[in-house]
């Protein structure tokens, strides 16, 4: 295998435009989607249908509430920048009101979301190949993103997330260099404070509720994962493999959590008091589970 290739220069970070920009989209998260009542919404609201607490300029009027006016889901929903890409693609008076743009929405911002996650596995230190195939599936994501409501609504998503996940996979196989495999695992309320998940893949694993408190996630593979109500105080995940925002909106932190560069401590998290003497991961060693 050759020698990884660090990027040949420093290119902008993509994923730093691959976000929701509320105050140039007309609320399309809020209109087309169907809420199901349930603990994370509060309220049924069927497809196409606007929810109640969208404002007349297209912002939620609970916004500052979410989670203690019933709808958590929101708080966690994250259009990686699809919505207010749409509108200025639709060009129609009322986008959301526009059925070419309820099509081509969910597309969007699954390839926006596969963006997102290129854009990482190309700054990552792997072989020159690997990193030509990567540099191939971005031009063809960005070339699919780059259409009409139309062409949009005509991509195969499962065909394109099914290459790009098998890519991905070799990227993090690459990066994680022979560290464990634990795909799809149910952690559910695991105590992993003391295992070594470093260069694991965890890739789409239940962590719902696990308990990481001062974990070590470098090079730990997070694509996917369910990391809703995980509790990350104290947690190392600045060199975590394709961790996303609703990611962390979902789960729980302090001021004492790491996270990569890109990606912003959610507000609650500040707040949040450290608790001295937390438990710490163990470094090094075989993994405790
Ligand atoms: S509660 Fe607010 S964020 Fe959630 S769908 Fe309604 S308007 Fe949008």
């Amino acid at each position: 295998m050759p020698p990884p290739a660090p990027p040949a220069a420093a290119p902008a970070d993509r994923r730093r435009d691959l976000r929701a920009d509320c105050s140039a989209c007309a609320g399309l998260c809020c209109v087309l989607p169907a809420f199901t009542a349930s603990a994370d919404f509060a309220i049924d609201k069927p497809a196409g249908r606007a929810c109640v607490h969208l404002t007349g300029d297209a912002r939620c009027g609970i916004h500052a509430d979410l989670r203690q006016r019933g709808f958590p889901g929101c708080t966690v929903f994250d259009c990686f920048g699809a919505g207010q890409r749409l509108v200025q693609v639709a060009g129609v008076d009322r986008p959301a009101e526009d059925p070419g743009v309820a099509a081509a929405f969910p597309v969007l911002r699954q390839l926006h979301e596969l963006l997102w996650y290129l854009a990482e596995a190309a700054a990552l230190p792997i072989p020159a190949d690997l990193r030509a195939e990567v540099a191939t599936a971005q031009a063809r994501a960005e070339r699919l993103a780059g259409g009409d409501t139309a062409g949009l609504a005509a991509v195969d998503t499962a065909a394109v997330r099914a290459g790009a996940g098998e890519l991905l996979g070799r990227v993090s196989a690459a990066v994680r260099r022979g560290g464990r495999d634990r795909r799809g695992a149910d952690l559910v309320g695991a105590d992993l404070r003391r295992t070594d998940l470093r260069r694991t893949s965890l890739r789409g694993a239940y962590l719902i509720g696990a308990d990481l408190r001062g974990a070590d996630l470098t090079a730990t593979d997070l694509l996917g994962a369910d990391l809703r109500a995980a509790d990350l105080r104290g947690a190392d995940l600045s060199g975590a493999l394709f961790l996303t925002r609703p990611q962390v909106a979902a789960a729980r932190g302090d001021a004492a959590t790491r996270l990569p560069a890109v990606l912003e401590r959610p507000a609650p998290w500040a707040a949040a008091p450290v608790r001295p003497g937390r438990p710490r991961g163990r470094r090094g060693g075989a993994a405790g589970r």
